[in-house]
């Protein structure tokens, strides 16, 4: 067996060079990708062109473009079309309530996160007691307030009992949801 020796001809790049020639290549700046990328319309930052990953419906969060707009004060910024920033925008502030404005605006679909962020008050279970990140965590919001997912499972069962024992007034089950399918244009009354 003839080993063929490649003799090098080129020193090794120094690491300034490397690093520059990184930085030339665009990346997705959420997950780091370099194929098929696109420039989202908010911010013109290097995004994955993967809203075609998304299937209807299913609420998953396998796109980052479709993240980045769905879920991102940036996004929802631009969608409204709202003048200025959507860092010092009064409006999306606004729009949100404070536990929500946080999410929206230091998620993981962000390229850059607000620093000067909103208290709030941490949202409970009604049932149970838990707290519910918003966010991130499944839940439902009924009249009388926020259930985590387990109660919220529950109460179905429960309405679903009720129902078939042919109880007269039902009320309408409470919508569940998969962490957050963006409650943002609810429109206050002023
Ligand atoms: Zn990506
Ligand atoms: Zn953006
Ligand atoms: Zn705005
Ligand atoms: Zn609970």
């Amino acid at each position: 067996m003839v080993l063929r020796m490649a003799r090098r001809r080129t020193p090794p790049a120094p690491p300034a060079t490397v690093a520059a020639a990184r930085a030339a290549k665009p990346r997705c700046g959420l997950c780091g990708k370099t194929a098929r990328l696109t420039q989202t319309e908010c911010c013109g930052n290097w995004i994955c062109d993967d809203e075609a990953n998304y299937v209807m419906f299913s609420y998953a969060r396998n796109s980052c473009d479709r993240n980045h707009r769905r879920y991102t004060l940036c996004g929802y910024h631009h969608n409204e079309e709202h003048a200025g920033s959507w860092q010092e925008c009064a409006k999306c502030r606004k729009d949100f309530e404070a536990e929500d404005y946080v999410y929206y605006t230091t998620n993981e679909h962000n390229f850059e996160t607000l620093a000067n962020l909103p208290a709030f008050e941490p949202t409970r279970c009604v049932a149970c007691g838990v707290v519910i990140r918003r966010g991130y965590e499944g839940h439902s919001r009924g009249p009388d307030g926020f259930r985590c997912e387990a109660c919220a499972e529950m109460q179905i069962q429960q309405l679903q009992k009720a129902h078939e024992a042919g109880q007269p007034r039902n009320p309408p089950p409470p919508r569940t949801r998969a962490p957050r399918k963006g409650s943002a244009r609810r429109k206050k009354a002023e």
